[in-house]
C-alpha cells in the first residue's frame, strides 16, 4: 500500500496523477480527471487504480489519464492532495485513454463512465485473477558478502536479455541450471533481485472450445480473384497510415477473404488487427476462418458465450500480445492491442454497433477515430453500407475511398427475387387460416417452400417480429380496446408459454413487464383476438403443415431462431450447426438469420413481411427495409445451384423493395441520399437527440424546456431545433419521455453546441438526460 505518510517528499519532487474515477462526475475539470499524488509509485497512463473519494475517502476505482509534476495541481494546495491508494497494474494501453477523451467529448458523456465502458466487467472485477511472485533485476553492484556461487549466478543473470524478466524464482534457477533456489533467494535478500506481483488469470469453464465446430472447419486459403486482388492491393497500399475504406461487396463476393489477406500483411508488419462483427455474426463459422488462418499469431474471439474468467483471460492475452488478431462485437473496438495496424468493421451498417446507453457511441465511428489516432487504415465492409458510409466513400474527401466487389466469387448468380403483393393473396391467406388465425404464408411462398423441400433443399424464412402476436385487441367493432402495458405507452406482445394454463402470456418489450392473458375485453366484455403474427405463430403454422405433409418436426428439422428461443450463444451455435449439417431443413427467424450466414444448401429465402420496419416513425425506415430485404436475399443460392427469394409485402412498388429485389444497392442509395438532402436529414446534416425522462411528466417537460432555451441561446448558426415534444414512446417503465432533436449542418457545429451546453449549463448524459449524438433510434 502506498500512502502519503508523515515523511513526504519535498514539494518539487512530488509526482501527481489525474485519475478519472468510474463514477459519473461532471463539472469543472471532470473531463481531465481528479488530481492525486503518486510520488514514488510507478504508474502509467491507462493504469487502473483506486483513489480516496468523497466524505470518508471511499476507495473508488478509476483510470490514470495523465501523469506529471506540480503543473497538474492547478492551484490546489499540495498538502491537501490525497494519494493514490493502490494500483492494479496493467490496464488500458495509453492510446485508448486519448480515444476515451474523444468519445467523452463527442458523445457528451463523463470521461470516467467512458473509460469504465472500455474495460469488460470481468476485467474490472478481476474474475479468476491470481497473483504470483516473480522476479525482476534490481541492482548491479555486487554485494561483498555474497557466496561465490551467488556471485556467479548474478553474473549470468546480468547476461540474460530483458525479455527473460519478470521470471519466477524456480524458473530462473532452472534456467541457470542451479540445483536449488538458494542462490536466487540470496540475491533477493541482497536486494539485487526484486519480487513483484504478477497477475495471471485462471480460467473456469471452457465455453469457447466446448462448441462443436467440426462441421464448419475452414479449408485452405483460396487464391484471390482478380477483383479481390485489386482491392487487397489498393487498401494494402495504405497500411501504415490513416485511411478509411468503404468496401461495397455483394453477399458472397469474398469480402471476408479480403480482410484475411489484409490482416496477413498487417501481421507480417509486426502489428495487430481488430475485426468487428455484429454480435450475432460471431458464429463458430466466422471464427473458424480467422482461427484457422492465423493460428500462429493467436486469435482472440470475444463473444458473449465466454465465461467471465475466459473473457478476462482473453483480454489479458490480447493486452500482452499473445493474440494479435481480435474478433469481436461492438466493444472489441476497445481491444487493448498495442500496435494496431488495421481495423475491420464488417457489416458496418448493422445497428448493433450503436450502444444504447451512455456512452452512446457507434463502434464504426469510434473505429475510424481509433484508426486516425494510431495512424492505420479502417475497412468498413457491407453489401448494404449505411448511407453515412456510402456518402463518405463517394465524397472524395481526403482519406476516404469506396471499393466495389460486384460479383460473387466463382460466378455464382445473384438469386432471382420475386416480390409478392400480399393484397392479392389476402383471400388465400384467409382461406388457409389455422387455429382461428390467418395464415402468414401466401400461396406463392407456400408453393416454393413445398417444392424446395421436395427437392431436398433448405429454406430460410424471415419474420422480423418475435412473440406469438404483436397485440391483443377487442373483437367488438366499435370498442377499439387493445391491451397496453401499465407502465409504458406501448402495446403488450403475446408470447407463448406452454407452462401456463392458457398457453400464453403478454409481455412488454420495453419494460419487460409480464401478465396473464385476459379472457374478456375489460371495456365491453367482448371476446379478444391476437393480431399481427410473430415468429411463434408462424412456427405453429409450419408445424401443422410441414409435420403431416413432409414429416418435418418443429424443434428438429424446423428451427426457430430468435432471442426468445435462443437462451444463449450455445443454443444459437447448436441451431446453426444443425442447419449446416443439413439435419435442420427450415430456419425461421428474426433478423438474427439475416446476417452473415453462409449455407450452400439454402435454395429458398422467404421474407414473410417486408413491411415490419416501414411503419416506424423514423426517417431511416426505408433504409432499414432495403437492408433487411437485400441482406436476407443474399442468403439464397450462395452455391452455384442458384436460389430463389420471395418477398411478401403490401408495398410492392416501394423503391426500397424494388431496388432490393434487383440487388441494386447503388440505385437505392443515390435515390435515398437525394431525398435525405432535400429533407435536410443525415447524412447531409448531423443530428443529436436529447431525451429527458422523469416519473413526473411536468418535471420532464420543464427540464426539456430549459434545455431547449439554452440551445436557442447558444444560437449556433444553421441549427434546427425540434421540440420539446413527447417522444413516440411517451412513457417507458413509468418514466415520461420528452425529446428535443437538433439538426446541425456539420459535426463540428453539433459538437460545439453540445460542448457549450455542457460547460455552461452542465447538461450531459445522466440518469434523467440522454444525449444521443448521431442517434439511430428516434422512438
Ligand atoms: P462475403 O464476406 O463477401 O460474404 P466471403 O468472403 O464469405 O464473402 O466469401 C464467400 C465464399 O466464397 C466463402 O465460402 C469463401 O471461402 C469463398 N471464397 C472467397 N474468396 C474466394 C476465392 N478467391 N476463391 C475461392 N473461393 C473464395
Ligand atoms: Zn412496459
Ligand atoms: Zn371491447
Amino acid at each position: 500500500m502506498f500512502g502519503s505518510g508523515p515523511a513526504r517528499a519535498p514539494l518539487g519532487e512530488r509526482r501527481y496523477a489525474r485519475v478519472a474515477v468510474e463514477r459519473a462526475i461532471e463539472g469543472p475539470g471532470a473531463g481531465e480527471g481528479l488530481t492525486y499524488e503518486c510520488t514514488g509509485q510507478t504508474l502509467e497512463v491507462g493504469e487502473r487504480v483506486e483513489v480516496p473519494l468523497g466524505r470518508g475517502d471511499r476507495a473508488t476505482p478509476g483510470v490514470v489519464v495523465r501523469l506529471g509534476g506540480s503543473e497538474l495541481l492547478d492551484g490546489f494546495d499540495p498538502e491537501r492532495v490525497k494519494a493514490v491508494l493502490r494500483s492494479h497494474g496493467g490496464g488500458l494501453p495509453g492510446g485508448l485513454v486519448e480515444l476515451a477523451q474523444w468519445i467523452a467529448q463527442y458523445y457528451v458523456c463523463p470521461l470516467g463512465t467512458t473509460l469504465s465502458t472500455m474495460t469488460p466487467a470481468a476485467v474490472k472485477k478481476r474474475v479468476g485473477a491470481r497473483t504470483r511472485k516473480v522476479l525482476v533485476r534490481n541492482g548491479s553492484e555486487v554485494e561483498a558478502k555474497l557466496s561465490a556461487k551467488a556471485r556467479d549466478a548474478w553474473k549470468r543473470i546480468s547476461g540474460l536479455d530483458d525479455a527473460s524478466f519478470p521470471i519466477g524464482a524456480r524458473d530462473l534457477a532452472a534456467r541457470l541450471e542451479l540445483a536449488s533456489v538458494r542462490e536466487v533467494n540470496a540475491l533477493v535478500r541482497a536486494g539485487m533481485l526484486r519480487e513483484v506481483d504478477e497477475a495471471h488469470v485462471r480460467v473456469f469453464g471452457n465455453a469457447a472450445s466446448d462448441l462443436d465446430t467440426s462441421s464448419l472447419a475452414p479449408g485452405a486459403a483460396p487464391e484471390p480473384t482478380r477483383m479481390q486482388r485489386s482491392v487487397i492491393d489498393g487498401i494494402g497500399a495504405t497500411l501504415g497510415s490513416f485511411a478509411a475504406h468503404v468496401l461495397l461487396g455483394v453477399t458472397g463476393s469474398g469480402k471476408t477473404e479480403v480482410y484475411l489477406r489484409l490482416i496477413r500483411r498487417v501481421l507480417d508488419r509486426g502489428e495487430s488487427a481488430i475485426v468487428l462483427v455484429p454480435e450475432i455474426a460471431l458464429t463458430p463459422q466466422a471464427s473458424a476462418r480467422f482461427r484457422g488462418r492465423f493460428a500462429g499469431e493467436g486469435v482472440a474471439v470475444l463473444h458473449s458465450g465466454l465465461s467471465a474468467s475466459e473473457r478476462h483471460a482473453e483480454w489479458e492475452r490480447v493486452r500482452r500480445g499473445g493474440a494479435r488478431v481480435v474478433v469481436g462485437a461492438r466493444s472489441a473496438v476497445f481491444a487493448p492491442c498495442e500496435r494496431v495496424g488495421l481495423i475491420v468493421v464488417d457489416e458496418e451498417h448493422d445497428t448493433s454497433y450503436k450502444q444504447d446507453q451512455a456512452p452512446r457511441y457507434h463502434a464504426r465511428d469510434v473505429a475510424i477515430k481509433r484508426a486516425q489516432l494510431v495512424g492505420c487504415p479502417v475497412v468498413m465492409g457491407s453489401a448494404t453500407p449505411s448511407l453515412e458510409s456510402f456518402a463518405n466513400g463517394i465524397s472524395g474527401r481526403a482519406g476516404w475511398s469506396l471499393w466495389r466487389l460486384s460479383e460473387r466469387v466463382g460466378g455464382g448468380a445473384m438469386p432471382r427475387v420475386r416480390v409478392v403483393d400480399m393484397a392479392r393473396e389476402r383471400e388465400a391467406l384467409r382461406a388457409a387460416s389455422t387455429g382461428g388465425y390467418e395464415s402468414s404464408i401466401g400461396p406463392t411462398l407456400r408453393g416454393a417452400l413445398a417444392r424446395t423441400l421436395r427437392e431436398g433443399g433448405q429454406a430460410i424464412l424471415l419474420l422480423n417480429r418475435r412473440g406469438f402476436a404483436t397485440y391483443l385487441a377487442c373483437r367488438g367493432k366499435d370498442c377499439g380496446w387493445h391491451l397496453a402495458c401499465d407502465h409504458c405507452d406501448a402495446r403488450m406482445v403475446v408470447h407463448r408459454d406452454r407452462t401456463l394454463p392458457r398457453g400464453s402470456m403478454v409481455k412488454c418489450h420495453h419494460c419487460l413487464a409480464e401478465k396473464l392473458v385476459p379472457t374478456r375485453c375489460p371495456v365491453c366484455g367482448g371476446g379478444l383476438m391476437a393480431q399481427g403474427a410473430g415468429t411463434q405463430r408462424v412456427e405453429d403454422e409450419l408445424s401443422s403443415w410441414l409435420g403431416p405433409e413432409f414429416g418435418l418436426e418443429v424443434g428438429r428439422e424446423v428451427l426457430r431462431l430468435d432471442s426468445d428461443a435462443m437462451r444463449g450463444a450455445a443454443d444459437y451455435f447448436a441451431a446453426l450447426d444443425a442447419f449446416a449439417r443439413g439435419r435442420a431443413r427450415v430456419l425461421l427467424g428474426t433478423q438474427m438469420i439475416a446476417k452473415g450466414l453462409d449455407f450452400p444448401g439454402v435454395r429458398l429465402v422467404g421474407v414473410l413481411s417486408a413491411d415490419t420496419s416501414l411503419l416506424m416513425p423514423d426517417f431511416r425506415a426505408v433504409e432499414r427495409t432495403f437492408q433487411l430485404v437485400a441482406q436476407v436475399a443474399g442468403r439464397a443460392g450462395r452455391a452455384s445451384a442458384g436460389g430463389e427469394v420471395i418477398v411478401q409485402t403490401y408495398e410492392p412498388e416501394l423503391p426500397a423493395i424494388r431496388h432490393a429485389a434487383r440487388h441494386d444497392y447503388e440505385g437505392f442509395a443515390r435515390e435515398e441520399l437525394a431525398a435525405r438532402r432535400d429533407a435536410g436529414l443525415p447524412p447531409s446534416t448531423r443530428m443529436a437527440r436529447i431525451v429527458v425522462r422523469d416519473e413526473d411528466r411536468e418535471r420532464a417537460w420543464s427540464r426539456a424546456r430549459e434545455i431547449h432555451a439554452r440551445l436557442e441561446g447558444a444560437g449556433a448558426r444553421g441549427l434546427t431545433l425540434t421540440g420539446p415534444m413527447d417522444c413516440v414512446l411517451a412513457r417507458v417503465a413509468d418514466h415520461f419521455r420528452v425529446g428535443i432533436e437538433i439538426v446541425a449542418p456539420s459535426a463540428a457545429s453539433l459538437v460545439g453546441t453540445l460542448s457549450s451546453l455542457r460547460s455552461e449549463a452542465g447538461v450531459s448524459s445522466d440518469a434523467h438526460t440522454a444525449i444521443d449524438v448521431d442517434p439511430l433510434s428516434l422512438l
